[in-house]
């Protein structure tokens, strides 16, 4: 490992990515920032210069797997490693099954399954090469079903079985793979749902209210440090207790 542990960030353009972005910078992380929306990523790492914290901007689609590999190939000739690895880019495109298209579903798997796998593939021998890697996955509480969300749901389950895998593939390397799986979290994903859908989740909600980006940018960072050195595998639901049942008033 380098002296300097190198993070790389998907989604990292705005909501939970920018926070778990700027929480790993705070513990002293370089950052590689990677979004598809270059607007957010110039704004961001604008920020993180002005607070002292050096960043690499990479403006990529997650799911084309030949930038994947140039830019982290880009990351390991500037950095020297690659040490953690955050997939969090996903999207939602919700709706019952019968209205879900198969470009809807194409698109959420793709992004929020897909891209996770090249970014584990692509990363792995520069982890394996060091004997160091932390993965953390953002997968959500969805994975365990969610009306409207078949498509997310199926996304979100796949990852968790892909970080599982994973966690037993790479443990002789001392990589570890875990997740962590937000509940409804204040974003502009979710400011983005219609009224009555983000009403209706907040019912649900044990805690009545939305988690906020830094609850869940505090467990990806503990899942990235050295103190989780006997953790693998596993799923932190960060969620106001949601995953322990759904409440309905
Ligand atoms: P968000 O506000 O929509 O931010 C996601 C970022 O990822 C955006 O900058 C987005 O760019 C970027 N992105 C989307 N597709 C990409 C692609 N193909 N390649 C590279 N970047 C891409 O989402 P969020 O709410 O912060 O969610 C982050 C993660 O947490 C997601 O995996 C989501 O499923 C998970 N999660 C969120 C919640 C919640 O309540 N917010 C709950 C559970 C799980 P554009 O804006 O240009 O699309």
């Amino acid at each position: 490992m380098s002296e300097q542990r190198i993070a790389v960030v998907t989604g990292a353009g705005q909501g939970i990515g920018a926070a778990i972005a700027k929480h790993l910078g705070a513990s002293g992380c370089k950052l590689v920032l990677v979004d598809i929306n270059e607007d957010h990523l110039t704004k961001l790492s604008k920020q993180l210069d002005d607070d002292g914290i050096e960043n690499m901007p990479v403006h990529l689609d997650v799911t084309n797997k030949a930038k994947i590999e140039k830019s982290f190939a880009a990351v390991k000739e500037r950095f020297g490693s690659i040490d953690v690895l955050v997939n969090n880019a996903g999207i939602i495109r919700d709706g019952f099954i019968s209205n879900i298209t198969e470009q809807n579903w194409d698109q959420v798997l793709d992004v929020n399954l897909k891209a996770a796998f090249l970014c584990c593939q692509a990363v792995f021998p520069y982890m394996k090469e060091n004997k160091y890697g932390k993965i953390v996955n953002i997968v959500s509480r969805a994975w365990l079903g969610n009306i409207g969300q078949a498509n997310y749901s199926a996304s979100k389950g796949g990852l968790v079985s892909l970080t599982r895998t994973l966690a037993l593939e790479f443990a002789r390397y001392l990589i570890n793979v875990n997740a962590v799986a937000p509940g409804l979290i204040n974003t502009p994903m979710t400011q983005g749902m219609p009224e009555d859908a983000r009403e209706r989740l907040l019912r649900m909600q044990p805690t009545g209210k939305m988690g906020s980006v830094d609850d869940i940018a505090a467990a990806v960072n503990f899942l990235a440090s050295d103190a989780s050195e006997f953790i693998t595998g596993q799923i932190i639901h960060v969620d106001g207790g949601k995953s322990c049942g759904l409440l309905s008033l």
